[in-house]
């Protein structure tokens, strides 16, 4: 591997990870990515158990312990603004691993700009 370039198109998890690995492992990389801003259509703001422990396997546990997020408890089905079912996420049993959502300050001020704004929350919505 170390005397060839890998070209990799896309930082998304599976490129940015891939590009980390090979680079570390002393491999020539080109990572091409066509945004040019981290800010992008939203996703990936729920770090699950499975993808944490990859991530910490990867060697970025305190990369991903610095990432502002709130811990997921638990998860709410309300069917006409009635709670029908709460289940608990194992979160003291998984520690460091359990499920949070990431809260960037970009997307926080963004969903109070948009409430200040006239924006509606609808109570069918999913509450941790
Ligand atoms: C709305 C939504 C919400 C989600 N929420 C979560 C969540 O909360 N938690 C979770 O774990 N997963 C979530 N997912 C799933 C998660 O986003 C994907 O599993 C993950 O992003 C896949 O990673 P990837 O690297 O394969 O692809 P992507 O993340 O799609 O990355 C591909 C990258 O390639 C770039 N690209 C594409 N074509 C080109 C090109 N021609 N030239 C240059 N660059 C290019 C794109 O811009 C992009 O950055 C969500 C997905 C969606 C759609």
């Amino acid at each position: 591997m170390r005397d060839k370039h890998a070209i990799i198109v896309g930082a998304g998890p599976a490129g940015a990870g891939l590009a980390l690995l090979l680079a570390r492992n002393g491999g020539r990389v080109t990572l091409i990515e066509r945004e040019t801003e981290f800010e992008r259509v939203f996703r990936g703001e729920g770090l699950m158990p499975l993808g944490l422990d990859m991530l910490r396997q990867m060697g970025l546990a305190d990369e991903m312990r610095a990432v502002p997020g709130d811990p997921f408890e638990a998860w709410e089905i309300h069917l006409d603004c009635q709670l029908v079912m709460r289940i608990e996420e194992p979160s003291a049993e998984l520690g460091d691993l359990a499920f949070r959502v990431a809260a960037p300050k970009t997307r926080s001020s963004k969903v109070k700009n948009s409430s200040s704004a006239g924006a509606s929350r609808s109570c069918s919505a999913a509450r941790a």
